[in-house]
């Protein structure tokens, strides 16, 4: 089935409505569950609880239950099931900007091509060897590229790029899962990318309300929406089923976003029978030239909720947060189930080798909040009982639909996340941590091993933990 359309075939204001998002019918759909009796909220999460993905409906229903005592039920839904379903891992990984050149005119971001004061960059191989080389040295496995949009970006340069990354080894370190978060390609690029091996293909939608879409996307191909929506059924016909979702949250009312985000989740998994890998909802920020004080405002209040909300709507799909978010957001949304954080993050250009302590926003995209090195996140996580994982068994031994499995299959966490979790985080507390950091994690993997009450098995991840402390490395379930 094809079901994408030629970009430049009209003129896309003319274009009639072709997609799965209908902005009314989602306008509809909020308005109809308005003022949700308390009876209702909590059928909802029960529902939730009983492992059901959430209907457009029911999602509203949590989005509309506005009282203090509800918002609370709701948030702490989401913390029964992250703690039933998923246990007390969180995936690690970070960001890697390679370039910022970019043909687009994102009224909100620091790479838009009308921002004269944006020193452009393309990282040679050399320089990005160098990057990869201090990712390495600080515990890195797993690597998000990000690329601005433009000629010289094709998809042989992504997985050119790709293919370098994977081939920079430094002393124990290797990068084993590198993602991408590019400019929609077509099916052919989409192919091309995939050779090289990658993990998640990302794409954000920024905003599902077409409007909108139009007013902050001023020119260049990113332009039309319609291409940008169909970018990952694209994907998904070149079999690239690893595939992220998101909305910039701040650009139109986050209520409507959530549901186009659900829209989306229901739109893959209905033609292709796989949902998203990941959803990610980044806050807007303060950009070079773009100061962030949006209409649709989102309040940590309501940034907090909409998370507890997403992980009831959509149980078995990753969630991401970034370091956009300050460690006190990130600290209390962990709890809701978030799978993935990146740490240590510096999104400047060439930022892990020339570590500026400043920002230095004419050469990166936007301010983040979270600024903390690799080693202090892994400490607090470690700290607060999670168990830091560096883990990237399924993607390579080609068990897909991870969460998918992690949620539905039982016992799947216990005998593959979780002590995959610790064989990778004992990778980490050898080759990089701090003494304190190591004696630390070493106590909590202990205090998780207790939790083994199947011997055989228990005593098989005991012998793999020796041998990672022998020297042995990316040993896994
Ligand atoms: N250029 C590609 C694109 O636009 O799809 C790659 C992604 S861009 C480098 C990464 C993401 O950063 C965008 O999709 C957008 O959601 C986000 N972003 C851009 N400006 C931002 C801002 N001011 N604050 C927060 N996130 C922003
Ligand atoms: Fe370019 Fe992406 Fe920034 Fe838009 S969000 S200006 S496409 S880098």
């Amino acid at each position: 089935m094809s079901i994408f359309y030629h970009p430049q075939k009209y003129r896309i204001e003319d274009r009639p409505m072709q997609n799965f998002i209908d902005s009314d019918e989602i306008w509809e759909i909020l308005k109809r569950n308005e003022n949700p009796d308390p009876g209702r909220v909590r059928e909802v999460i029960a529902r939730s609880l009983d492992k059901n993905r959430l209907t457009l409906d029911e999602t509203a229903v949590l989005i509309n239950a506005n009282t203090p005592e509800l918002v609370e039920e709701i948030k702490q839904g989401a913390r029964d099931l992250k703690e039933r379903v998923y246990g007390k891992r969180i995936v690690l990984f970070a960001p890697l900007y390679i370039g910022n050149l970019c043909v687009n005119n994102c009224a909100y971001c620091g790479f838009r091509t009308s921002n004269k004061k944006q020193k452009r960059i393309t990282l040679t191989p050399e320089e990005i060897s160098e990057e990869v080389t201090m990712l390495e040295d600080a515990g890195h496995k797993r690597l998000i590229l990000v690329f601005g949009e433009h000629p010289k970006y094709d998809a042989k340069f992504i997985a050119d790029t790709a293919r370098h990354v994977y081939s920079v080894k430094h002393l124990n370190g290797e990068i084993r899962r590198v993602n991408i978060n590019a400019a929609p390609l077509d099916v052919n690029g989409f192919k091309i990318v995939k050779e090289a091996g990658i993990g998640t293909y990302q794409i954000f939608q920024e905003t599902y309300h077409r409007d909108t879409y139009l007013k902050v996307h001023l020119s260049g191909k990113k332009r039309d929406f319609d291409w940008r929506i169909t970018a990952l059924d694209r994907a998904q016909e070149a079999t690239i089923d690893d595939v992220g979702i998101g909305a910039l949250l701040g650009l139109y009312d986050w209520r409507f976003e959530v549901l186009g985000l659900l829209r989306h989740v229901n739109h893959l998994e209905a033609v292709y029978n796989v949902g998203p890998h990941t959803i990610s909802f980044p806050r807007l920020k303060k950009a070079s030239g773009f100061d962030a004080k949006p209409e649709f405002d989102v309040s940590d209040e309501e940034f907090t909720r909409l998370v507890a909300i997403l992980r009831l709507a959509v149980p078995y799909t990753g969630m991401i947060l970034t370091a956009r978010e300050p460690a006190h957001i990130r600290d209390e949304v962990f709890h809701f189930g978030v799978s993935q954080i990146d740490g240590g993050t510096n999104i400047e250009l060439k930022g892990y080798s020339t570590k500026n302590p400043e920002q230095n926003l004419d050469q990166e995209q936007f301010t983040i909040g979270d600024n903390r090195t690799l080693n202090e996140v892994m400490d607090e996580l470690i700290g607060h009982g999670f168990l830091p994982s560096f883990c990237t068994a399924c993607y390579r031994l080609k068990r897909t639909g991870e969460h998918f499995m992690e949620f539905s299959v039982p016992g799947f966490i216990k005998r593959f996340c979780q002590p995959n979790a610790i064989l990778t985080m004992a990778e980490y507390l050898e080759d990089y941590a701090p003494q304190e950091t190591k004696e630390k994690g070493y106590r909590l993997i202990e205090e998780n091993l207790k939790d083994y009450k199947d011997e055989q098995f228990r005593d098989k991840l005991i012998d793999r933990l020796e041998r990672v402390k022998k020297g042995e490395r990316d040993l896994y379930f």
